[in-house]
C-alpha cells in the first residue's frame, strides 16, 4: 500500500508545513525574513489581533463541523448498505 498517498497531511508536516489558525491555508514555516508565524501565515499576520482571534475561532468552528459532517456521512454511508434508518 501507498502509505504515502494515504497520509498527506503528517507528510507535509514533516516538510515545515503548517496550516494557518486563521484562514486555515497551508504555508511553508519557517521562511527566511518570512511574516509568517507559528501559527498565523503571511496574509493572515497583517490583521488586526482582535479580527485575527475571531477569524481563528470561526476556523476552529468550521474545522469541528467538517469532522462532524464526515462522521455522520460516513453513518449515512453505513445505514445506507445496512438499510438502516441512520436517524434512529
Ligand atoms: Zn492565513
Amino acid at each position: 500500500m501507498e502509505k504515502e498517498a494515504r497520509r498527506p497531511i503528517a507528510s507535509a508536516s514533516a516538510r515545515g508545513s503548517r496550516t494557518c489558525r486563521a484562514c486555515g491555508r497551508p504555508y511553508e514555516y519557517p521562511v527566511p525574513r518570512g511574516a509568517a508565524t507559528r501559527f498565523y501565515c503571511a496574509a493572515c499576520t497583517t490583521l488586526d489581533e482582535p479580527v485575527r482571534r475571531v477569524v481563528a475561532r470561526l476556523q476552529r468552528q468550521i474545522r469541528r463541523l467538517s469532522v462532524e459532517v464526515d462522521k455522520l456521512a460516513a453513518r449515512v454511508d453505513a445505514a445506507g448498505r445496512t438499510g438502516r434508518d441512520p436517524a434512529r
